[in-house]
C-alpha cells in the first residue's frame, strides 16, 4: 500500500526505532508511549486492521504472535506484558494497517487489585 504509513516504517521509508525484524513481520517502538515499554508489531503484509482477517492471511497474525514471543525474551519483559489490538473508529484505531501494541514494564493488571 503506497500511502499507508506502516508499510512506509516496515519498508525503512520512513524512519523508526526498530526492535525486531524478520521476514513477516516489523516491530519498533511506539512514538507516544503509553507505557515504560511500548512496541507496536505489525505484519510486513498490509491488513487493513482486524477486522480484515481471513483464512486466506491469518499467517500473518500467527507470525505477529510468534515474533511478540521472542521479543518479550529479547526485551527481559519476563514479568509480563499487555498485548492490545484497536480494530475501527470506536476500538480507537488510527492507523488502517493491522497493529498490536506490546505494553510492559509497569503494572497493568485491570481491574487494578
Ligand atoms: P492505534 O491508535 O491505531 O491503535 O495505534 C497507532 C499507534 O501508532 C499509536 O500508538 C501512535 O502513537 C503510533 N504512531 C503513529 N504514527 C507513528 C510514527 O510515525 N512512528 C511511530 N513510531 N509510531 C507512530
Ligand atoms: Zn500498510
Amino acid at each position: 500500500m503506497k500511502e499507508c504509513l506502516f508499510c512506509k516504517i516496515a519498508a525503512g521509508e520512513i524512519p523508526s526505532t526498530k526492535i525486531y525484524e524478520d521476514e513477516k513481520v516489523y516491530a519498533f517502538l511506539d512514538i507516544a508511549p503509553q507505557a515504560p515499554f511500548h512496541a507496536v508489531i505489525i505484519p510486513k503484509q498490509h491488513i487493513a486492521s482486524a477486522d480484515e482477517i481471513n483464512a486466506g492471511n491469518s499467517m500473518a497474525v500467527a507470525c505477529v504472535f510468534e515474533a511478540i514471543a521472542k521479543i518479550a525474551k529479547q526485551e527481559n519483559l519476563e514479568k509480563g506484558y499487555r498485548v492490545v489490538n484497536n480494530c475501527g473508529e470506536d476500538g480507537g484505531q488510527t492507523v488502517q494497517h493491522l497493529h498490536f501494541h506490546l505494553l510492559a514494564r509497569r503494572n497493568l493488571a485491570w481491574p487494578p487489585g
